[in-house]
């Protein structure tokens, strides 16, 4: 068997006209949507998470602005940024860019943004929404992997899910949404024995772990769906080598670095139903779903 390919760009572009047409009504009502961002330092793939969001929102007509504070920024300095987003009524959805350097008191940030600005879906309100089953704003990538598996036509009811990774972030919502959505959901961490035996009995396997290619196809029972999350930037092409086909080792030879996601898609590709690419696949939606969110928190009022 040979996976079909979920196209995430694809389904993310659909879903941001959509948001388009949204900012056009909320605009003509004199309630143009606004995001505001902050960036704490100087990682670069923050950086460039934010400038692709920014991005999207200037795309489709979303005010946006950027407030950015060094490296050694102080908790003071970062929940004043907040306070001021907080206030602001042409501001409807905060994002604070992560991770925040380790001086800056990250539960007591998160904890401070409005959670009707909360676009992120991080605030201990919009999660225990989120669990109770009557959600506000849901974390951007769990609700873009459930709108892809929803769009591309996948069941998820009655079936087993397995979830590769608790995080916050991503982990913990999806394992929620899937639950929600009526699959039957083993959650899987770093202390879990014996992995194999788990996702093998996966009909939808999420992996977010941040391990590059750590999903081989011993993982993954014939015709099941694999959804990929993981963003790892491989610079060594010995490594790169052992986790992409040739055609990926040309892109890798013109930018010195290849990104792959928690999945080695040369194996699994063989095995599963469908898979998302790396690139191309969960990313794209993560944005979108952002989009949808900071509309929605522009439409609340
Ligand atoms: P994270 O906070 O580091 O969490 C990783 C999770 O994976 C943890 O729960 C950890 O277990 C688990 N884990 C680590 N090694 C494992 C192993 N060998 N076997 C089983 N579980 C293991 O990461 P995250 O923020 O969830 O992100 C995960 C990946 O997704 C990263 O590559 C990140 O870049 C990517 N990502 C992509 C997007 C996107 O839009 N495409 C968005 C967010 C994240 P413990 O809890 O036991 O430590």
């Amino acid at each position: 068997m040979t996976a079909r390919l979920l196209d995430g760009a694809a389904t993310a572009a659909v879903i941001k006209e959509e948001v388009r047409a949204r900012v056009r009504e909320l605009e003509a009502q004199s309630r143009r949507p606004g995001l505001g961002v902050l960036l704490v330092g100087d990682d670069p793939a923050s950086a460039v998470y934010v400038r692709s969001k920014t991005r999207a929102c200037a795309e489709l007509g979303i005010h946006h602005e950027t407030r950015t504070l060094p490296a050694g920024a102080s908790t003071a300095g970062v929940v004043e940024v907040v306070e001021d987003y907080n206030r602001r009524p042409e501001i409807h959805g905060i994002l604070v860019q992560l991770p925040l350097p380790p001086q800056v008191d990250r539960a007591r940030v998160l904890d401070l943004v409005d959670p009707n600005k909360d676009v992120d879906g991080f605030h201990p309100e919009n999660v225990g929404r989120l669990v109770q089953k009557r959600p506000r704003f849901v974390p951007c990538t769990p609700a873009g992997i459930m709108e892809l598996l929803t769009r591309s036509g996948i069941a998820v009811a009655g079936r087993r899910a397995v979830v590769l990774g608790r995080s916050d972030i991503v982990g913990r919502p999806m394992a929620l949404l899937l639950t929600h959505a009526d699959a039957t959901v083993t959650v899987c961490h770093s202390r879990t024995p014996d992995l194999v035996a788990v996702t093998r009995e996966a009909d939808i396997l999420v992996a977010a772990i941040g391990k590059a290619g750590l999903v081989r196809a011993e993982h993954v029972k014939a015709g099941a769906v694999v959804v990929d999350v993981g963003m790892n930037r491989i610079e060594d092409p010995q490594e790169a080598r052992g986790l992409v086909d040739e055609k990926r080792m040309v892109d890798f030879a013109r930018k010195g670095y290849v990104l792959v996601g928690d999945v080695h898609a040369p194996s699994v590709v063989e095995v599963a139903s469908a898979l998302t690419p790396v690139p191309g696949g969960v990313g794209p939606l993560t944005i979108a779903l952002l989009m949808k969110n900071t509309v929605a928190a522009a439409a609340r009022g």
